[in-house]
């Protein structure tokens, strides 16, 4: 394939962009961060490579001035929350779906629907996933709460419920559902359920558009196919998904379980298309008839990666995130009793 560069009227194979992509790296004070969603091409650019705790923990330990990463927009915002002396552009500022179901407007009216059933605000204690904006980390930050991922929204909500208060869990439903029945509370979903103030925890409406793609169709027709099959899937997927999959597990977790099993093990996996592709090519299937791309995910190209590392060579940076100091301070607040715990 060869890239036309706009503006620049140069014409690359993708093989000479990487090289010139390495060439910039090797010149600049830059540190590449790529999440396990990328497309291939831009992944293997990456100097840091993982799912969204592993980058945000790996980036802060990291010293150089430019961290030019390759993800999605709430990412970004991570590090520059946690690490604001470095200056992070984003290749592209794509906006993870369902991190733009939820900013701080939507989050007071949450808050709002508990009260109107009697659970004061003193009593709620918030919860988001790290699949949010900044704003919305704020928020949480302010009103006491803490960040989760999909690895550790288990230990971090028995943490909190050590407090005897309710859990707001945002914006994901799903993995708010999924630990809930993990652990053998009851959920409520704010809008749906009518009752919320008898659950435990207490969810917003919000999901990941890629991973409702995943039916309980899909893991019947897997397991009629292919008798013995494991299914494992991530818990943003459906509750009724994650009842009857084998195994249920954030990024980092399904792939070590996918590496430990038997070569000859069959699996299907329920995740992201770029990350099932890059595991292990036998025995493993993408758990579904379509597609599982995120599109926001695969809206960085390496033709824009060149363009972001060119920028910081011309003096002229470009898509380089700013937070207000308000918004990061709060944010901070709720990220650091993550790490903390
Ligand atoms: Fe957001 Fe889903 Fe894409 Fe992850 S896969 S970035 S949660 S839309």
């Amino acid at each position: 394939m060869r890239f036309i560069v706009q503006g620049l009227c140069l014409n690359y194979t993708t093989e000479e962009l990487k090289e010139k992509i390495n060439d910039l790296k090797k010149r600049l004070d830059v540190t590449v961060v790529a999440h396990f969603y990328q497309r291939d091409e831009v992944f293997e650019m990456g100097d840091i490579t993982g799912d969204s705790l592993e980058l945000a923990k790996k980036t802060m330990a990291d010293d150089a001035e430019y961290v030019v990463f390759c993800g999605v927009a709430f990412m970004g915002q991570s590090v520059k929350v946690l690490s604001p002396e470095k200056r992070v552009l984003m290749p592209k500022l794509a906006c993870c779906a369902m991190a733009r179901m939820i900013d701080s407007m939507y989050y007071d009216d949450a808050v709002k629907a508990m009260e109107e059933q009697g659970i004061a605000k003193e009593n709620i204690l918030p919860i988001t996933y790290i699949n949010s904006n900044a704003d919305v980390k704020a928020k949480v930050g302010k009103m006491g709460g803490m960040v989760c991922t999909s690895s550790n929204a288990k230990m971090i909500i028995e943490k909190a419920l050590e407090e005897g208060k309710k859990i707001l869990f945002v914006p994901d439903r799903c993995l708010g559902q999924n630990i809930a029945h993990m652990m053998g509370l009851k959920s409520a979903v704010i809008g749906e359920d009518e009752d919320l103030a008898s659950a435990d925890i207490i969810c917003y409406n919000g999901f990941c558009s890629v991973h409702q793609l995943f039916s309980v169709d899909d893991v019947a027709f897997y397991r009629k196919k292919y008798p013995g099959i494991k299914i494992a899937v991530h818990p943003e997927c459906d509750p009724s998904v994650c009842a009857v999959a084998d195994f249920v597990g954030s990024t980092s977790q399904l792939i070590k379980y996918i590496a430990d099993l038997d070569p000859e093990q069959k699996v299907a996996v329920g995740t992201e298309f770029n990350l099932v592709n890059r595991l292990r090519k036998k025995n493993t299937y993408v758990l579904s008839s379509t597609k599982p791309e995120c599109p926001t995910m695969n809206e960085t190209t390496l033709e824009d990666l060149y363009l972001t590392l060119k920028s910081i060579e011309d003096g002229e940076p470009i898509n380089e995130i700013f937070i207000d100091e308000e918004t990061r301070k709060w944010a901070k607040v709720a990220l650091d009793r993550m790490l903390a715990l």
